[in-house]
């Protein structure tokens, strides 16, 4: 849909940082958006929805769909654990006219760059520091000791890549968040 300004809002983050409760809250409040389900081989956690949250598959159809070229970019986010955004769920979006937004790793965000350059803007979101993150990945509850391990270490290396992105969003009061969150969306889709 030529009318706005980009087709793709990406946003990346380590896991943790918040970028998720940033695309639900751009999800509910702008009908213009819909969100990029990824595939998925990790298990389903209890509160969410096959086809909503992700399209959990087994490893096999993963690897059919990779060799199927059915992928825009394709991670193995955590050992044995892989992401995929499907070409056909990206372009089904943009037939709608609706801005697609994504929440995806740091590799995925920028390999999704390359792949659609002009028509995507990537943001950032980065937490106020290391420790923070750990914090909010421990109150989250989600991760055994091992995985959250497995995600701190992921963290530190990407954070080092904020500077690759179009935008830095810095995730420290989620409030003020949600309001830079209102700018990007605003611009991206101004006619
Ligand atoms: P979670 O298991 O917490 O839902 O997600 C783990 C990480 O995988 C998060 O950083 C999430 O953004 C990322 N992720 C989700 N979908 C995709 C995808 O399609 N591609 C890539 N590269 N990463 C993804």
């Amino acid at each position: 849909m030529t009318s706005l300004k980009k087709q793709l809002l990406v946003f990346t983050a380590p896991s943790g940082a918040g970028k998720t409760t940033i695309v639900k809250y751009l999800l509910e409040k702008y009908n213009q958006f819909a969100f990029s389900v990824s595939a998925t081989t990790r298990g389903k956690r209890s509160n969410e929805v096959d086809g909503k949250d992700y399209y959990f598959i087994s490893q096999d159809e993963f690897k059919v769909n990779i060799q199927a070229n059915a992928f825009a970019e394709w991670e193995e986010v955590y050992a044995n654990q892989f992401y995929g955004t499907l070409k056909s769920e990206v372009e089904r979006l943009v037939e709608e006219g609706k801005c697609v937004l994504f929440d995806i790793d740091v590799k995925g965000a920028l390999r999704l760059k390359s792949l659609y350059r002009d028509r995507c803007h990537v943001v950032f979101v980065q937490p106020p520091s290391l420790e923070v993150l750990i914090l909010r990945l421990k109150n989250r509850n989600t991760e055994s000791t091992t995985t959250l391990k497995k995600r701190v270490d992921k963290a530190s290396l990407e954070l080092t890549f904020a500077n690759k992105f179009d935008q830095i969003l810095i995730n420290d009061n989620i409030e003020d968040a949600f309001k830079e969150a209102d700018q990007i969306a605003q611009t991206i889709l101004e006619h």
